[in-house]
């Protein structure tokens, strides 16, 4: 039997749901789950996660650690990086009302988008590119898409809101698959991870 690669899943691990990344790629054969705060653990990675927190937090430790640079170097040069949350926040090229950190996807976002009257809700999608089962939702203070330029793939849209996206090595998610019990977004992504390592 073929042996197969296991890749190196970092997840950023300044705040935010980082525990909940690393114990959901720990249920997987194929992952091996890092934290990343440094430029060195950065360059051991094979792939990141941006987890769900406060981008604003994220962004300012991303600058005081001297992280942003290098990460979005990484990611120009093609390391597959997810977002959930506010790591797509991070991501994403226009931020409405707010410049961008990273500002490496072709997506434009609206933060806090569901406003104070829903602040969180659980729902449920089909994302055939993703799994063929129905996938849990949570969304948290979420922001959704306005808009996707360029190639950017939409991957979901709930409500006429688009809320998960692809572009090439770039994947965004306004929910967060973390804090749910359903592996399948992490699947897909430790796949995508894999698949960019063989190219
Ligand atoms: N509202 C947060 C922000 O704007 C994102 C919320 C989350 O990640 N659950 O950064």
């Amino acid at each position: 039997m073929v042996s197969k690669k296991k890749a190196a899943i970092g997840v950023l691990s300044y705040q935010g749901s980082v525990e909940e990344h690393l114990s959901m790629l720990s249920r997987l054969e194929d992952a091996i789950p890092m934290p990343v705060k440094t430029e060195e653990q950065l360059h051991q990675v094979d792939g990141i996660i941006l987890p769900g927190g406060e981008s604003t937090t994220i962004a300012r430790l991303l600058n005081v650690f001297g992280l942003m640079e290098p990460l979005r170097n990484r990611i120009q040069q093609g390391m597959p990086v997810w977002g959930t949350c506010a790591g797509m926040i991070l991501l994403a090229k226009h931020i409405r009302g707010e410049r961008p950190h990273l500002g490496v996807m072709d997506i434009v976002v609206r933060r806090n988008a569901y406003g104070r009257q829903i602040d969180s809700f659980e729902d449920q999608a089909v994302i055939p590119q993703v799994s063929p089962d129905p996938i849990p939702l949570v969304f948290i203070r979420a922001p959704w898409i306005d808009r996707v330029d360029g190639n950017t793939q939409v991957l979901l849209q709930l409500d006429g809101h688009i809320v998960a996206a692809l572009e090439r090595n770039m994947l965004a998610t306004s929910f967060h698959p973390e804090l749910t019990q359903c592996t399948a977004f992490h699947r897909y992504f430790t796949d995508l991870v894999r698949e960019w390592e063989k190219q």
